[in-house]
């Protein structure tokens, strides 16, 4: 899908912004990228209100997720790659930073909450050696 397509797809007013922070990552494939990798390569294309303003938009949409690691850095990644665009884990190479998404279905099985609770996010990280960097 193109970034248009995507745009399309959820409903969203196509901007230069917004296209360019999806151009990056289509690009990326499923790897997830920082604030600044995405803004890399047209940050002076943008304004920085403009650039988050964007981001959120796409973030509150459903596009995009965001990934918490450590609580320090935040990386984004497309949701569009994911067969299921749901509850997934990450997986994040300490070695060389890298963060991918996993699509797996083995957290698609229903869980026993506590009667009236809602499950709005989940973060679940996998912490390894990726096989780019276990090939060095
Ligand atoms: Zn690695
Ligand atoms: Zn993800």
């Amino acid at each position: 899908m193109t970034a248009e397509q995507i745009l399309k797809k959820y409903g969203i007013k196509k901007t230069v912004c917004r296209k360019c922070i999806l151009d990056k990552l289509i690009e990326s494939e499923n790897t997830a990228l920082t604030e600044s990798e995405i803004t890399d390569a047209f940050a002076d294309l943008f304004d920085r209100v403009t650039f988050y303003r964007s981001l959120k938009t796409l973030e509150e949409s459903k596009v995009i997720h965001r990934i918490v690691l450590n609580n320090t850095s935040v990386k984004y990644a497309l949701s569009e790659h994911l067969v299921l665009a749901k509850v997934h884990p990450h997986f994040h190479c300490t070695i060389c930073d890298k963060v991918t998404c996993l699509d797996s279905s083995f957290l698609d099985k229903e869980v026993d909450f506590p009667a009236g609770y809602k499950v709005e996010s989940a973060q679940i990280l996998l912490e390894g050696i990726c096989a780019d960097c276990q090939k060095k």
